[in-house]
């Protein structure tokens, strides 16, 4: 079967009125494929996801996903995005966060469905009806993470997903990603951590300065750092 661009940007420029802080960056993440952005703080990746998502207009060049234009009503109901520091409303419970974010996307998801998925990922099912309010900083990112992945989306934008995560959790939400693998999602995520994204992507991008330096799989990258 020939797969096709999950995610397809070309020649994409932005910046926050000054000089570009991302610069002609061009790169496909196939279908089904797990895709990492490394790069260090301040480098762009956040200005990229968002721009990926429409949230923030490219001064030139073009991004789609899954053949719409980034920002259309159609590639929103494509992605689930997990935003970098993830900090639900306070006032909201588990339940209460899940079911609005679904019914942006016209989907309910089921109890079990929820409770099955905070087990997953270390959550006592016990907090999931206390507002959000209650919940340590790890419980809130694994909220996130839990709402990103019960969304359905074919494509999952993941900033930062590890972040604020002990060792288990994060070997919890590995565990995650390679199950939507398996079912045939994409996965779009950004680290610093290259360990991360060795185990965990397909092909990774560097993005150093607003440029990407290298484009490849993990294992090409380490070889090619002399790691
Ligand atoms: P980190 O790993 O620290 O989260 P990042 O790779 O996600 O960093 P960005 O947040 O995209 O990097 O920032 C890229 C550049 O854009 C930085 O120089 C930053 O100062 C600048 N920048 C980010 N957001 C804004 C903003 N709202 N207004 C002006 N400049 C910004």
């Amino acid at each position: 079967m020939t797969k096709h661009p999950a995610l397809d940007i070309s020649s994409v420029h932005a910046n926050y009125g000054g000089p570009s802080v991302i610069n002609d960056i061009t790169f496909s993440v196939m279908q089904g494929e797990t895709y990492g952005l490394i790069g260090l703080n301040g480098a762009g990746k956040t200005t990229l996801l968002k721009t990926i998502l429409g949230l923030k207009l490219q001064s030139s060049g073009s991004i789609s996903l899954s053949s719409f234009a980034a920002g259309s009503a159609q590639a929103k109901k494509e992605v689930g995005f997990l935003p970098e520091r993830f900090d639900p409303p306070w006032f909201l419970n588990a339940y209460e966060f899940i079911d609005f974010t679904m019914s942006l996307y016209g989907r309910k998801a089921v109890r079990e469905e929820i409770d099955s998925m905070a087990v997953k990922l270390g959550l006592n099912v016990a907090f999931l009806p206390k507002r959000a309010q209650t919940y340590s900083k790890g419980m809130r990112q694994k909220l996130g993470l839990m709402t990103t992945f019960l969304t359905g989306c074919p494509l999952l934008i993941l900033d930062e997903p590890m972040s604020g995560l002990d060792p288990l959790a994060r070997a919890q939400v590995k565990s995650l990603m390679i199950e939507a693998k398996k079912e045939g999602r994409t996965i779009f995520l950004s680290s610093h951590i290259l360990s991360d994204m060795e185990e965990l992507c397909d092909r990774v991008a560097v993005l150093h300065s607003g440029t990407i330096r290298f484009i490849g799989k993990p294992s090409e990258l380490l070889a090619s750092s002399g790691c």
